[in-house]
């Protein structure tokens, strides 16, 4: 495993553009453009297949250790309704 570039001090600074809260937890959230990776996820908000290669919101646990593992990808039109989407089941 290669060193990590931002020893234990920097990775406490991780650049964050946003946070809001949701869900019952801080979520920090970043919008991203599209990219030819081919890949897909599926939308917290609506169940369906947000493309890689389109712009989306990618969001994660502004308080977990691992965020970037668990980021979940958004339609930015989801993630900025997602009051009116909040999830039947527990997020954590
Ligand atoms: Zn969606």
């Amino acid at each position: 495993m290669p060193p990590r570039r931002d020893g234990p001090a920097g990775s406490e600074r991780r650049p964050v553009l946003d946070e809001v809260e949701f869900a019952g937890q801080e979520w920090a959230f970043r919008q991203v453009r599209g990219n030819d990776s081919g890949r897909s996820y599926l939308c917290p908000g609506c169940q369906q297949d947000v493309p890689a290669s389109s712009a989306h919101t990618v969001a994660w646990p502004a308080s977990s250790m691992s965020g970037v593992e668990n980021r979940r990808h958004w339609h930015t039109t989801c993630w900025n309704a997602r009051d009116r989407r909040r999830p039947g089941h527990a997020w954590a």
